[in-house]
Order: C-alpha cells, then structure tokens, then sequence
C-alpha cells in the first residue's frame, strides 16, 4: 500500500547478523554456521538505517517501522530499533522462511510492506553474514518503486528525495520522488545508542509477530531458490616472524633475503 502523506511512513527492513567479533565454526553439514554461543546483533548497514529513518523523522514527523524476517532470537534486534527510537516492529516468524533465499526473502519483505503504508524504504546495502547486496533493490523490484544504492546523505523535500552516494574515487547525486527505496553506505550517520529510558519505553511500542499466512504471503517456491552447498574458512594464516640481526643492516639485509628467497616478491 503506497501512500504520500504529510508525514512520512518510514520502513527499515532490518536483519540480526553474527556480531563481526563472533568466532565462527563450519556446522557438521559444512554449509552452514554453528549458531551455539553466537552473539547477535543488527546487522551493522541495518542500524544506519534506522538512525537515518530517526534523523528524517526527527525532521519532518512520521512514524518508523523496522520489519525484519528472523526467528524468536530476532526479536532481541527489533526490540532493540525500538528502544533507538523506532515507533513500531513486525517479525515475519515462519519456518518456511527456512528454505529461502535473498531474492526469497526480499518477496516476502515486499509482500508485508504491500500490506502496510510506506513513504519511504531503508534497508542496509548487505548484511554482513550471507552478504548477496539484493534484498533492498530486489524488494524495490517487486514493489515497483525506485531504489539508490549506497548512499551516504538523503534529503527529503515535498515528497522529493536526493541522496548522494558513494561512487569510486568520488560521489554522485540522484533525486527521485517518493515512494523510493535506498540502501546505506557507510558514512551516512553515526547511529545513537539505544538509552535506559529508550530501551523501558521499547516495552509499551507495538510488536507484531506474524507468520506468512497473516500476510497471505506464499511460501517461496523450492524451485526457484539457491542453495548454500558449501561455506570455506579462509586458509589459516602462516605465524609471522621476527627478522633476528646484530644491527639495522644486518636486519635489512636478512629481510631482503627472506622477501627474494621465502616470499618470491622481489
Ligand atoms: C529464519 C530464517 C532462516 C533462514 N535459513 C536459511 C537457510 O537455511 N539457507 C539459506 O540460504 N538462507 C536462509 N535464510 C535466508 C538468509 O539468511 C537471508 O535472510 C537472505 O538470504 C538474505 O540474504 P542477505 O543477508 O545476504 O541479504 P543482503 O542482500 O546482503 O541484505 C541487504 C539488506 O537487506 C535487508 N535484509 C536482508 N535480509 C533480511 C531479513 N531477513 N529481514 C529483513 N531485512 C533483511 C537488510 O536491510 C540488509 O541490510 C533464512 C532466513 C530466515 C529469516
């Protein structure tokens, strides 16, 4: 359901990730993680989102309404956009959501955001776990609205919208009219942590846990889903050595040594 009100509707599609300090471990089945013990937190591009819906709304009135696809545990993340400051939260909590894929999910999210008033889609440019760079733009396909990549400023005006992105070795700007999806670039803001009283108020806000038939959503077809058949940890990396020499020359002469005959650079 689009709509151009004058305050705006903003949506943050919002995932909860590994955090990046999370040690990680290939599961048994070797295509997936080992989730025991994981630290979970939103997704670091997602809470660019939400402080810049917060920043637009703070400017021109509206509401926030972060919408992520997840299981109970990401319940800790919406709650979490909530006490930022974000006014509403809707889980998709379906174990069909199992068997989908990025373009899966980015169906779904487009088919809940159908169903509810939007001005304005923010999503983050990747998540920083399964990383494909779809859901937002792919989400936007499927609404048949426009969507900007990576940007790092957005300026709304009587339902205009110009944001500048980042582009390499330099940025561009675009405008478009609203309804629009973007996606973060990093640089965009600094996102406000969520404080005492932002997490007691979170409580009392509106959080819907909804499954695919609430939403008269199909289940993504199996058919037409990618599958992860293997995950890779990078080589382990070789320990480093401390170059041994009486003196400065004799340490430059060793390193030269090491860097022609062990590493084959010069
Ligand atoms: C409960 C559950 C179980 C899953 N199990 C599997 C599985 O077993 N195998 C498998 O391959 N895939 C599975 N998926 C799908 C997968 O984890 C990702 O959600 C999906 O592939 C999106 O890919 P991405 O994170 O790489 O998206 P990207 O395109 O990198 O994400 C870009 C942006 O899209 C938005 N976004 C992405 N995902 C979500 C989301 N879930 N909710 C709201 N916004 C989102 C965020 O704004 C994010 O910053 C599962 C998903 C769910 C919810």
């Amino acid at each position: 359901m689009e709509r151009r009100g004058f305050d705006l509707e903003i949506v943050v599609l919002l995932k909860q990730v590994p955090a990046t300090e999370t040690f990680v471990e290939i599961a048994g089945d070797g295509a997936s993680i080992r989730t025991d013990g994981i630290k979970w937190v939103i997704n670091p591009y997602d809470e660019l989102a939400v402080e810049e819906a917060l920043r637009i709304r703070e400017k021109h009135g509206g509401t926030v309404t972060v919408v992520s696809a997840g299981n109970e545990k990401t319940l800790d993340a919406v709650r979490t956009a909530l006490a930022m400051g974000a006014d509403r939260g809707i889980l998709i909590n379906d174990p069909a959501l199992k068997s989908c894929d990025g373009l899966g999910i980015a169906k779904v999210l487009a088919g809940v955001l159908k169903t509810i008033p939007f001005d304005l889609v923010i999503a983050g440019q990747r998540a920083v776990d399964d990383e494909n760079f779809l859901v937002g733009p792919a989400a936007a396909e499927f609404l048949n609205i426009p969507s900007i990549s990576m940007v790092i400023r957005a300026e709304v005006t009587n339902g205009v919208i110009r944001c500048v992105k980042s582009v390499d070795g330099g940025t561009m700007e675009l405008e478009a009219r609203l309804p629009l999806l973007f996606t973060t670039q990093r640089g965009l803001n600094e996102p406000r942590y969520a404080s005492l009283p932002g997490i007691m108020k979170a409580k009392k806000k509106p959080l819907e846990v909804k499954t695919l038939a609430d939403f008269k959503i199909d289940a993504p077809s199996e058919e037409a889903t990618t599958r992860i058949v293997a995950m890779n940890l990078p080589p382990a990396r070789k320990a480093g050595r401390i170059i041994q020499g009486a003196d400065a020359r004799q340490k430059a002469a060793e390193l030269v040594k090491a860097l022609r005959e062990e590493a084959g650079v010069i």
